[in-house]
Protein backbone atom coordinates (compact mmCIF):
# COMPACT_ATOMS: atom_id res chain seq x y z
CA UNK A 1 0.00 0.00 0.00
CA UNK A 2 1.62 3.51 -0.96
CA UNK A 3 1.16 6.28 1.39
CA UNK A 4 -1.61 8.47 -0.43
CA UNK A 5 -3.62 5.05 0.88
CA UNK A 6 -2.92 5.63 4.38
CA UNK A 7 -6.14 6.74 6.38
CA UNK A 8 -6.50 8.65 9.72
CA UNK A 9 -7.87 6.73 13.17
CA UNK A 10 -9.32 7.90 16.05
CA UNK A 11 -9.92 5.53 18.76
CA UNK A 12 -12.04 6.48 21.42
CA UNK A 13 -12.22 3.48 24.07
CA UNK A 14 -8.89 2.60 22.84
CA UNK A 15 -8.00 0.72 25.81
CA UNK A 16 -11.16 -1.48 26.21
CA UNK A 17 -11.45 -4.85 24.42
CA UNK A 18 -13.16 -3.63 21.07
CA UNK A 19 -10.69 -0.35 21.80
CA UNK A 20 -7.57 -3.44 21.91
CA UNK A 21 -9.09 -5.72 18.85
CA UNK A 22 -8.86 -2.49 16.38
CA UNK A 23 -5.03 -1.77 17.48
CA UNK A 24 -4.59 -5.46 17.25
CA UNK A 25 -5.56 -4.77 13.35
CA UNK A 26 -4.30 -1.87 12.86
CA UNK A 27 -0.88 -3.23 14.62
CA UNK A 28 -1.25 -5.67 11.65
CA UNK A 29 -1.70 -2.83 8.55
CA UNK A 30 1.07 -0.75 10.24
CA UNK A 31 0.97 1.09 6.70
CA UNK A 32 -2.63 1.57 6.07
CA UNK A 33 -3.49 3.68 9.42
CA UNK A 34 -2.25 6.58 10.92
CA UNK A 35 -3.85 7.19 14.69
CA UNK A 36 -4.53 10.34 15.19
CA UNK A 37 -6.14 10.10 18.85
CA UNK A 38 -6.53 7.79 21.48
CA UNK A 39 -8.99 8.05 25.37
CA UNK A 40 -8.85 5.63 27.86
CA UNK A 41 -10.88 5.76 30.85
CA UNK A 42 -8.57 5.35 33.85
CA UNK A 43 -6.29 2.84 32.88
CA UNK A 44 -3.83 5.39 32.38
CA UNK A 45 -0.56 2.86 32.05
CA UNK A 46 -2.15 0.94 29.07
CA UNK A 47 -2.71 4.03 27.60
CA UNK A 48 0.51 5.50 27.68
CA UNK A 49 2.04 1.76 26.45
CA UNK A 50 -0.55 1.90 23.60
CA UNK A 51 0.62 5.50 22.77
CA UNK A 52 4.28 5.40 22.54
CA UNK A 53 3.63 2.68 20.02
CA UNK A 54 1.18 4.14 17.90
CA UNK A 55 2.14 7.58 18.18
CA UNK A 56 -1.22 9.25 18.02
CA UNK A 57 -1.45 13.18 17.95
CA UNK A 58 -3.69 13.04 21.11
CA UNK A 59 -4.32 10.59 24.18
CA UNK A 60 -6.86 11.75 26.34
CA UNK A 61 -7.41 10.17 29.87
CA UNK A 62 -11.35 10.70 30.94
CA UNK A 63 -10.16 10.49 34.38
CA UNK A 64 -8.82 13.93 35.10
CA UNK A 65 -6.93 12.46 38.65
CA UNK A 66 -4.76 10.70 36.11
CA UNK A 67 -3.76 13.59 34.06
CA UNK A 68 -0.44 14.09 35.59
CA UNK A 69 0.68 10.81 35.38
CA UNK A 70 -0.46 11.02 31.47
CA UNK A 71 1.78 13.88 30.70
CA UNK A 72 4.73 12.11 32.87
CA UNK A 73 4.50 9.40 31.08
CA UNK A 74 4.28 11.18 27.86
CA UNK A 75 6.78 13.95 28.25
CA UNK A 76 9.16 14.63 25.61
CA UNK A 77 7.39 12.85 22.98
CA UNK A 78 5.19 15.49 21.45
CA UNK A 79 2.26 13.99 21.74
CA UNK A 80 -0.49 16.15 23.15
CA UNK A 81 -2.36 15.37 26.17
CA UNK A 82 -5.88 16.03 27.66
CA UNK A 83 -8.53 15.14 30.04
CA UNK A 84 -11.31 14.97 31.01
CA UNK A 85 -14.57 15.07 29.37
CA UNK A 86 -13.80 18.08 27.20
CA UNK A 87 -10.54 16.08 26.33
CA UNK A 88 -12.51 13.22 25.41
CA UNK A 89 -14.74 15.53 23.14
CA UNK A 90 -11.32 17.25 21.72
CA UNK A 91 -10.79 13.79 20.52
CA UNK A 92 -13.81 13.23 18.90
CA UNK A 93 -13.55 16.17 16.84
CA UNK A 94 -9.81 15.79 15.83
CA UNK A 95 -10.28 15.49 12.31
CA UNK A 96 -9.80 12.01 11.21
CA UNK A 97 -11.13 9.31 8.02
CA UNK A 98 -12.69 7.00 10.89
CA UNK A 99 -13.74 7.24 14.42
CA UNK A 100 -14.12 3.97 16.34
CA UNK A 101 -16.57 4.94 18.87
CA UNK A 102 -15.37 2.24 21.97
CA UNK A 103 -16.70 3.56 24.80
CA UNK A 104 -18.64 1.59 26.69
CA UNK A 105 -22.13 2.93 28.41
CA UNK A 106 -23.76 6.30 28.33
CA UNK A 107 -20.63 7.77 29.01
CA UNK A 108 -19.86 7.60 25.40
CA UNK A 109 -22.56 9.78 24.01
CA UNK A 110 -21.32 12.98 24.30
CA UNK A 111 -18.11 12.27 22.41
CA UNK A 112 -19.76 10.08 19.50
CA UNK A 113 -22.28 12.66 19.19
CA UNK A 114 -19.26 15.04 18.69
CA UNK A 115 -18.21 12.96 15.95
CA UNK A 116 -21.54 12.30 14.48
CA UNK A 117 -21.67 16.96 14.64
CA UNK A 118 -18.53 17.20 12.39
CA UNK A 119 -19.87 14.55 9.56
CA UNK A 120 -17.64 11.54 10.46
CA UNK A 121 -17.59 8.36 9.52
CA UNK A 122 -17.98 6.48 12.90
CA UNK A 123 -17.54 2.57 13.74
CA UNK A 124 -20.19 2.68 16.57
CA UNK A 125 -19.43 -0.26 18.97
CA UNK A 126 -21.23 2.17 21.95
CA UNK A 127 -24.41 0.82 21.60
CA UNK A 128 -25.64 2.07 24.64
CA UNK A 129 -26.08 5.87 23.06
CA UNK A 130 -27.94 4.46 20.43
CA UNK A 131 -30.51 3.02 23.25
CA UNK A 132 -30.46 6.78 25.14
CA UNK A 133 -30.46 8.95 22.73
CA UNK A 134 -31.64 6.87 19.21
CA UNK A 135 -34.13 9.38 18.05
CA UNK A 136 -32.36 12.27 18.58
CA UNK A 137 -28.53 10.55 17.48
CA UNK A 138 -30.15 9.70 13.71
CA UNK A 139 -31.42 12.96 13.30
CA UNK A 140 -28.03 14.34 13.84
CA UNK A 141 -26.48 11.99 11.93
CA UNK A 142 -28.42 12.88 8.75
CA UNK A 143 -28.57 16.29 9.39
CA UNK A 144 -24.96 16.45 9.46
CA UNK A 145 -24.03 13.95 6.65
CA UNK A 146 -22.69 11.25 9.12
CA UNK A 147 -22.68 7.70 8.44
CA UNK A 148 -22.48 4.79 11.04
CA UNK A 149 -20.92 1.39 10.25
CA UNK A 150 -22.24 -0.69 12.76
CA UNK A 151 -19.79 -2.56 14.54
CA UNK A 152 -21.92 -4.87 17.22
CA UNK A 153 -21.56 -8.25 15.43
CA UNK A 154 -25.40 -9.07 15.07
CA UNK A 155 -25.69 -5.16 13.68
CA UNK A 156 -22.31 -5.46 11.91
CA UNK A 157 -23.84 -9.03 9.82
CA UNK A 158 -27.43 -7.15 9.51
CA UNK A 159 -25.31 -4.12 7.66
CA UNK A 160 -23.99 -6.80 5.27
CA UNK A 161 -26.49 -8.70 4.19
CA UNK A 162 -29.56 -5.82 4.20
CA UNK A 163 -30.61 -3.96 1.14
CA UNK A 164 -30.76 -0.76 1.97
CA UNK A 165 -32.00 0.37 -1.04
CA UNK A 166 -34.80 -1.71 -1.05
CA UNK A 167 -35.81 -1.64 2.60
CA UNK A 168 -39.29 -2.18 2.10
CA UNK A 169 -38.73 -5.33 0.81
CA UNK A 170 -37.55 -6.61 3.82
CA UNK A 171 -40.14 -8.60 6.18
CA UNK A 172 -37.71 -8.66 9.32
CA UNK A 173 -34.24 -9.21 10.58
CA UNK A 174 -33.52 -12.03 13.01
CA UNK A 175 -30.91 -11.17 15.67
CA UNK A 176 -29.08 -13.82 16.98
CA UNK A 177 -28.11 -14.73 20.65
CA UNK A 178 -25.85 -17.03 22.39
CA UNK A 179 -27.75 -16.97 25.18
CA UNK A 180 -24.75 -16.07 27.60
CA UNK A 181 -23.11 -18.40 30.33
CA UNK A 182 -26.87 -19.59 31.93
CA UNK A 183 -28.81 -20.45 29.20
CA UNK A 184 -29.73 -23.16 31.20
CA UNK A 185 -30.22 -22.27 34.16
CA UNK A 186 -33.09 -22.47 36.27
CA UNK A 187 -34.58 -19.35 37.74
CA UNK A 188 -33.71 -20.39 41.48
CA UNK A 189 -29.84 -21.05 39.65
CA UNK A 190 -29.60 -17.67 38.77
CA UNK A 191 -30.19 -16.39 41.66
CA UNK A 192 -26.61 -17.80 43.54
CA UNK A 193 -24.97 -17.08 40.06
CA UNK A 194 -21.97 -14.56 40.60
CA UNK A 195 -20.48 -11.85 38.75
CA UNK A 196 -16.93 -14.20 38.15
CA UNK A 197 -19.34 -16.85 36.68
CA UNK A 198 -21.23 -14.24 34.92
CA UNK A 199 -18.55 -12.45 33.05
CA UNK A 200 -17.01 -15.61 31.62
CA UNK A 201 -18.97 -15.54 28.42
CA UNK A 202 -18.70 -19.22 26.15
CA UNK A 203 -18.19 -17.87 23.49
CA UNK A 204 -16.79 -13.81 23.03
CA UNK A 205 -14.26 -12.07 25.14
CA UNK A 206 -15.82 -9.22 26.13
CA UNK A 207 -15.92 -5.83 28.72
CA UNK A 208 -17.12 -7.02 32.26
CA UNK A 209 -20.56 -4.70 31.52
CA UNK A 210 -21.50 -6.31 28.30
CA UNK A 211 -20.49 -9.81 29.41
CA UNK A 212 -22.93 -9.19 32.56
CA UNK A 213 -25.33 -8.15 29.94
CA UNK A 214 -24.73 -10.76 27.68
CA UNK A 215 -25.87 -12.95 30.70
CA UNK A 216 -28.90 -11.19 32.02
CA UNK A 217 -29.38 -10.86 27.53
CA UNK A 218 -29.99 -7.20 28.67
CA UNK A 219 -27.53 -7.18 26.04
CA UNK A 220 -29.98 -8.47 23.21
CA UNK A 221 -32.82 -5.97 24.66
CA UNK A 222 -30.16 -2.92 24.17
CA UNK A 223 -29.21 -4.85 20.85
CA UNK A 224 -33.06 -5.34 19.97
CA UNK A 225 -33.08 -1.50 20.15
CA UNK A 226 -29.85 -0.34 18.08
CA UNK A 227 -31.51 -2.08 15.61
CA UNK A 228 -34.19 -0.41 15.28
CA UNK A 229 -32.67 3.01 15.09
CA UNK A 230 -29.68 1.66 12.47
CA UNK A 231 -32.37 0.06 9.99
CA UNK A 232 -35.12 1.35 8.50
CA UNK A 233 -37.45 -1.07 10.00
CA UNK A 234 -40.33 -1.23 12.35
CA UNK A 235 -40.28 -2.14 16.33
CA UNK A 236 -42.24 -5.17 15.55
CA UNK A 237 -39.70 -6.55 12.95
CA UNK A 238 -37.18 -7.29 14.76
CA UNK A 239 -36.68 -10.71 16.68
CA UNK A 240 -34.56 -12.38 18.61
CA UNK A 241 -33.45 -16.66 18.01
CA UNK A 242 -31.19 -18.11 20.47
CA UNK A 243 -28.66 -19.87 18.75
CA UNK A 244 -25.76 -21.03 21.19
CA UNK A 245 -22.58 -21.61 19.02
CA UNK A 246 -22.83 -17.95 17.65
CA UNK A 247 -21.85 -18.78 14.11
CA UNK A 248 -24.76 -17.06 11.92
CA UNK A 249 -24.37 -13.58 13.34
CA UNK A 250 -27.69 -12.46 12.74
CA UNK A 251 -30.26 -12.53 9.49
CA UNK A 252 -32.26 -10.49 6.68
CA UNK A 253 -35.83 -12.11 6.08
CA UNK A 254 -37.16 -10.46 2.90
CA UNK A 255 -41.00 -10.28 1.32
CA UNK A 256 -40.09 -13.95 -0.69
CA UNK A 257 -39.22 -15.47 1.99
CA UNK A 258 -35.66 -15.61 1.14
CA UNK A 259 -33.16 -15.27 4.50
CA UNK A 260 -29.63 -13.92 3.92
CA UNK A 261 -27.65 -14.32 6.58
CA UNK A 262 -23.75 -13.42 7.61
CA UNK A 263 -21.51 -16.12 9.48
CA UNK A 264 -17.78 -16.41 10.92
CA UNK A 265 -16.15 -17.01 13.87
CA UNK A 266 -16.70 -15.40 17.24
CA UNK A 267 -14.03 -12.59 16.45
CA UNK A 268 -14.82 -8.98 16.87
CA UNK A 269 -12.17 -8.79 14.37
CA UNK A 270 -14.18 -9.80 11.97
CA UNK A 271 -16.93 -6.78 12.29
CA UNK A 272 -14.24 -4.73 13.37
CA UNK A 273 -12.55 -5.59 9.89
CA UNK A 274 -15.77 -4.65 8.09
CA UNK A 275 -16.05 -1.41 9.05
CA UNK A 276 -12.43 -0.12 8.89
CA UNK A 277 -11.92 -1.29 5.44
CA UNK A 278 -15.85 -0.44 4.14
CA UNK A 279 -16.61 -0.39 1.37
CA UNK A 280 -13.69 -3.02 0.87
CA UNK A 281 -12.50 -5.71 2.31
CA UNK A 282 -9.62 -6.88 4.80
CA UNK A 283 -7.12 -9.71 5.85
CA UNK A 284 -8.09 -10.43 9.20
CA UNK A 285 -6.07 -13.63 11.36
CA UNK A 286 -9.61 -14.52 12.32
CA UNK A 287 -9.87 -18.83 12.67
CA UNK A 288 -11.66 -19.46 9.53
CA UNK A 289 -15.27 -20.57 9.86
CA UNK A 290 -15.01 -25.13 9.42
CA UNK A 291 -19.00 -26.15 9.69
CA UNK A 292 -17.82 -29.05 9.26
CA UNK A 293 -15.87 -29.59 12.57
CA UNK A 294 -18.92 -27.40 14.23
CA UNK A 295 -20.93 -30.11 13.15
CA UNK A 296 -24.14 -28.64 13.86
CA UNK A 297 -26.32 -25.41 14.82
CA UNK A 298 -28.71 -25.16 16.53
CA UNK A 299 -31.67 -22.66 17.36
CA UNK A 300 -34.65 -21.66 20.03
CA UNK A 301 -37.06 -19.29 21.09
CA UNK A 302 -36.28 -17.20 24.25
CA UNK A 303 -37.20 -17.49 27.36
CA UNK A 304 -38.51 -14.31 28.46
CA UNK A 305 -39.38 -15.19 31.60
CA UNK A 306 -36.04 -16.35 32.78
CA UNK A 307 -34.33 -13.60 31.05
CA UNK A 308 -36.47 -10.78 32.30
CA UNK A 309 -34.22 -8.43 31.10
CA UNK A 310 -35.10 -8.95 27.44
CA UNK A 311 -38.54 -8.47 27.70
CA UNK A 312 -37.84 -5.30 29.73
CA UNK A 313 -35.95 -4.34 26.47
CA UNK A 314 -38.36 -4.67 24.84
CA UNK A 315 -40.96 -3.27 26.55
CA UNK A 316 -39.30 0.08 26.84
CA UNK A 317 -38.74 0.18 22.67
CA UNK A 318 -42.03 -0.25 22.29
CA UNK A 319 -42.95 2.49 25.30
CA UNK A 320 -40.62 4.69 23.47
CA UNK A 321 -40.11 8.39 25.30
CA UNK A 322 -37.65 8.17 28.18
CA UNK A 323 -38.13 4.35 28.63
CA UNK A 324 -35.22 2.90 26.60
CA UNK A 325 -32.91 6.00 28.10
CA UNK A 326 -34.30 5.00 31.79
CA UNK A 327 -33.76 1.37 31.29
CA UNK A 328 -29.84 1.61 30.05
CA UNK A 329 -29.33 4.18 33.15
CA UNK A 330 -30.81 1.82 35.38
CA UNK A 331 -28.77 -1.25 34.09
CA UNK A 332 -25.65 0.36 34.27
CA UNK A 333 -26.13 0.92 37.94
CA UNK A 334 -27.65 -2.27 38.64
CA UNK A 335 -24.49 -4.33 36.85
CA UNK A 336 -22.14 -1.88 38.45
CA UNK A 337 -23.98 -3.22 41.71
CA UNK A 338 -23.81 -6.90 40.92
CA UNK A 339 -19.89 -6.48 39.88
CA UNK A 340 -18.85 -4.74 43.02
CA UNK A 341 -21.26 -7.57 44.72
CA UNK A 342 -24.05 -5.23 46.57
CA UNK A 343 -27.19 -6.81 44.93
CA UNK A 344 -27.14 -10.71 43.15
CA UNK A 345 -28.15 -11.63 39.78
CA UNK A 346 -31.59 -11.57 39.24
CA UNK A 347 -31.91 -8.02 41.48
CA UNK A 348 -30.83 -6.66 38.13
CA UNK A 349 -33.59 -7.12 36.39
CA UNK A 350 -35.61 -5.98 39.55
CA UNK A 351 -34.01 -3.08 39.88
CA UNK A 352 -34.80 -2.24 35.85
CA UNK A 353 -38.17 -2.96 36.31
CA UNK A 354 -38.63 -0.31 39.41
CA UNK A 355 -36.74 2.54 38.24
CA UNK A 356 -39.24 2.42 35.00
CA UNK A 357 -42.40 2.04 37.07
CA UNK A 358 -40.97 5.08 39.15
CA UNK A 359 -39.86 7.48 36.02
CA UNK A 360 -41.74 10.31 33.87
CA UNK A 361 -41.52 8.57 30.44
CA UNK A 362 -42.03 11.60 28.57
CA UNK A 363 -39.85 11.21 25.62
CA UNK A 364 -36.04 13.23 25.19
CA UNK A 365 -36.83 16.72 23.11
CA UNK A 366 -32.62 17.70 23.69
CA UNK A 367 -29.97 15.86 24.29
CA UNK A 368 -29.83 18.16 27.30
CA UNK A 369 -33.18 15.78 28.32
CA UNK A 370 -31.16 12.89 27.70
CA UNK A 371 -28.93 13.78 30.24
CA UNK A 372 -31.52 14.65 32.60
CA UNK A 373 -33.61 11.60 32.32
CA UNK A 374 -30.34 9.98 32.65
CA UNK A 375 -29.42 11.44 35.99
CA UNK A 376 -32.81 11.17 37.87
CA UNK A 377 -33.02 7.19 36.29
CA UNK A 378 -29.23 6.29 37.83
CA UNK A 379 -30.55 8.46 41.09
CA UNK A 380 -33.76 5.93 40.85
CA UNK A 381 -31.72 3.08 40.71
CA UNK A 382 -29.28 3.82 43.15
CA UNK A 383 -31.44 4.18 45.82
CA UNK A 384 -33.07 0.83 44.90
CA UNK A 385 -29.58 -0.71 45.39
P1 LIG B 1 -14.53 -2.33 27.90
O1 LIG B 1 -15.08 -2.17 29.26
O2 LIG B 1 -13.59 -3.42 27.60
O3 LIG B 1 -13.86 -0.96 27.45
C1 LIG B 1 -14.50 0.27 27.60
C2 LIG B 1 -13.63 1.42 27.16
O4 LIG B 1 -14.33 2.64 27.48
C3 LIG B 1 -12.29 1.51 27.88
O5 LIG B 1 -11.31 2.00 26.99
C4 LIG B 1 -12.53 2.51 28.99
O6 LIG B 1 -11.37 3.22 29.35
C5 LIG B 1 -13.54 3.44 28.36
N1 LIG B 1 -14.45 4.07 29.33
C6 LIG B 1 -15.13 3.44 30.33
N2 LIG B 1 -15.86 4.33 31.04
C7 LIG B 1 -15.63 5.54 30.47
C8 LIG B 1 -16.07 6.85 30.78
N3 LIG B 1 -16.89 7.10 31.79
N4 LIG B 1 -15.63 7.86 30.01
C9 LIG B 1 -14.77 7.63 28.98
N5 LIG B 1 -14.32 6.41 28.65
C10 LIG B 1 -14.74 5.37 29.39
O7 LIG B 1 -15.82 -2.42 26.93
P2 LIG B 1 -15.95 -3.18 25.53
O8 LIG B 1 -16.33 -4.58 25.78
O9 LIG B 1 -14.81 -2.87 24.66
O10 LIG B 1 -17.27 -2.48 24.95
C11 LIG B 1 -17.24 -1.17 24.43
C12 LIG B 1 -18.57 -0.90 23.74
O11 LIG B 1 -18.68 -1.78 22.63
C13 LIG B 1 -19.78 -1.17 24.61
O12 LIG B 1 -20.78 -0.24 24.33
C14 LIG B 1 -20.22 -2.57 24.20
O13 LIG B 1 -21.60 -2.77 24.37
C15 LIG B 1 -19.87 -2.55 22.72
N6 LIG B 1 -19.60 -3.89 22.18
C16 LIG B 1 -18.55 -4.62 22.65
C17 LIG B 1 -18.31 -5.89 22.14
C18 LIG B 1 -17.14 -6.70 22.62
O14 LIG B 1 -16.88 -7.76 22.07
N7 LIG B 1 -16.41 -6.29 23.63
C19 LIG B 1 -19.15 -6.41 21.15
C20 LIG B 1 -20.20 -5.64 20.69
C21 LIG B 1 -20.42 -4.37 21.20
MG1 LIG C 1 -23.63 -8.02 19.84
Amino acid sequence: MTHSDQRTISILGATGSVGLSTLDLVRRNPDAWDVVALTAYSRVDALIKLALEFRPKLAVIGDETYFSALKKGLAGTGIECAAGEEGLLAAAVENSDLVMAAIVGAAGLRPTLKAVRRGATIALANKECLVCAGDLMMQEVAAHGALLLPVDSEHNAIFQVFDGENANQVSRIVLTASGGPFLDRSHKELGGVTPAQAVAHPNWDMGAKISVDSATMMNKGLEVIEAYHLFPIGKTQVDVLIHPQSVIHSMVEYIDGSTLAQLGSPDMRVPIASCLAWPHRMETPAKRLDLAEIGSLTFATPDYERFRCLALARDALEVGGAAPAVLNAANEIAVEAFLAKKIGFLDIAQVVEKTLSKCDMKGPQSLTNVFEIDKAARRIAQSYV
